[in-house]
């Protein structure tokens, strides 16, 4: 019998995600800096304008944020723009 009966894909195990997710947040927290935190500064912007907590989500954007004055003006810059957009479809 050369049909045998295949195994689940890897990406249905729910290991992997969690392995794929701490693989991210590792690399975020050891390449954060204002570029790549830029890159996700709109993101995070976004997210918190909808009442997401940045801690939980990109805790690594968030903790560059609470260190680096620069980014953290954008990113009040960024969500002040969201929150008047938010405001005015009212
Ligand atoms: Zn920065």
């Amino acid at each position: 019998m050369s049909d045998e009966v295949k195994p689940d894909r890897p990406s249905n195990s729910p290991v992997r995600v969690v392995q794929l997710v701490e693989r991210i947040l590792a690399l975020h927290e050891s390449e954060m800096d204002c570029e790549s935190c830029g890159q996700q500064i709109d993101c995070l912007a976004e997210l918190v304008a909808v009442g997401q907590d940045p801690r939980l989500l990109l805790p690594a954007v968030q903790a560059h944020l609470e260190c680096c004055r620069d980014c953290r003006e954008e990113f009040e810059a960024l969500l002040c723009i969201l929150r008047a957009e938010q405001s005015g479809q009212f």
